[in-house]
């Protein structure tokens, strides 16, 4: 294997699903819906692949998508982009996250990450060469540190990257943070990276896009994609919106990757993203119950539950318990208890920083949820 990758192992995810399998256990790891996506987005894809739209898609996107993207964003965030220059449809968030990093990144450069981040990030920085700094957010509110993230701020720092909400601690950036970040950024010429997937999941704060302050559009790459707020993971439909000097390199990236995106879906996700706000609102009063049950249950089983904000995800502490590590917890629930949670100590560049703390997912139907608190008040 490369030497850019030799330090990753397969991905945590795919570790836990896999045992969640083996060992029958329930999985309330990997963030993926046990339930399908709506039937209007189906029956659009279904469609699209009757009437042969199964060639290959225009590279940056069809048509169609990228006009349903912007005015989503334009609905959003107040700003008006140009489909056909400023949006690259993409085969997944993560797809966006590795075409911006390797179209806009050069070997050395620096990027700082909020630890605990997303397992992506980090690998696909090292393929583009990159240093990465990590500044940690810690519980019980996982708030920036503002004073670290203002040292760390150096002449080789070439981006930011915010996830928020953020995945796995479920903590959403607030104005006063971003505003700080924004604020770096300007004064020290750094440009911003933002994955926003989670942006429809935001129960207890209002989402703010970074691209929306002033002065912040023209250095920042904002990405999000279809599968969470459509439960369709499976589709890896994703994009990046960025001004024209960004998207450039963005695009280019993207053309060597993977050329152009699923095409037949594509026209799907563009009928999806003209959905009514009321499809956004059930989701959202669909995932607050799903979360009650989640976060009553985890709690009365004697976790330390911190609070999530937004995402589908809930950060806990599982030190009640008497567990060495997170590790030897996660092998405990999963063998005695019959739950699958995800170890964080893989999102630290430092593990020992998440030996505390598991996540669990409630993106499950409320009889799953139930069935898994159920063991876990029985048998933890
Ligand atoms: N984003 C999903 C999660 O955090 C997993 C994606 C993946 O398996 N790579 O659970």
């Amino acid at each position: 294997i490369a030497k850019r990758l030799e330090k990753f192992k397969t991905t945590i995810f795919t570790q836990m699903s896999q045992l969640a399998i083996k060992h029958g256990a329930i999985n309330l790891g990997q963030g993926f819906p046990n339930f399908d996506g709506p039937e209007f987005v189906k029956e659009a894809a279904i469609q699209a692949i009757k009437e042969g739209k199964n060639q290959y898609a225009r590279g940056f996107g069809v048509p169609d998508l990228n006009s349903s993207i912007a005015a989503r964003f334009k609905k959003d965030t107040g700003l008006e982009v140009d489909p056909e220059k400023e949006v690259t449809v993409t085969s997944g968030c993560t797809e966006a996250i590795a075409a911006t990093m390797l179209g806009l990144i050069n070997p050395g450069d620096e990027v700082i990450l909020f630890a605990p981040f997303y397992d992506s990030y980090e690998a696909t920085l090292s393929m583009a060469g990159a240093k990465v700094k990590a500044i940690t957010l810690r519980p019980p509110d996982f708030s920036v540190p503002l004073n670290e993230l203002k040292s760390a701020v150096s002449k080789d720092t070439r981006a930011i990257l915010i996830n928020t909400p953020h995945n796995p601690t479920g903590k959403m950036f607030s104005r006063e943070e971003l505003e700080f970040i924004a604020t770096l950024c300007k004064e020290n010429d750094v440009l911003a990276f933002t994955d926003e997937v989670y942006d429809k999941l935001a129960f207890e704060a209002e989402h703010i896009s970074l691209a929306s302050l002033p002065g912040m559009y023209e250095r920042t790459v904002t990405m999000n994609s279809l599968g969470k707020t459509f439960s369709l993971t499976g589709w890896k439909i994703g994009w990046a919106i960025a001004p024209p000097h960004l998207t450039w390199g963005v695009r280019q990236a993207h053309a060597f990757l993977t050329f152009a995106t699923s095409t037949p879906m594509q026209f799907a996700a563009s009928v999806a993203l003209r959905a009514p706000e009321s499809y956004y609102e059930e989701l959202k009063r669909d995932y607050n119950v799903k979360k009650d049950i989640l976060v009553d249950g985890l709690k009365a089983a004697g976790f330390i539950v911190y609070p999530s904000s937004g995402t589908y995800f809930v950060m806990v502490d599982h030190t009640p318990f008497g567990f060495e590590n997170d590790i030897a917890f996660c092998e405990y629930l999963i063998k005695e208890v019959g739950v699958v949670a995800i170890p964080t100590s893989v999102f630290y560049l430092n593990p020992e920083e998440g030996k505390n703390l598991v996540r669990f997912t409630f993106c499950k139907d409320e009889g799953t949820l139930r069935m898994a608190v159920g063991r876990m008040k029985e048998r933890l």
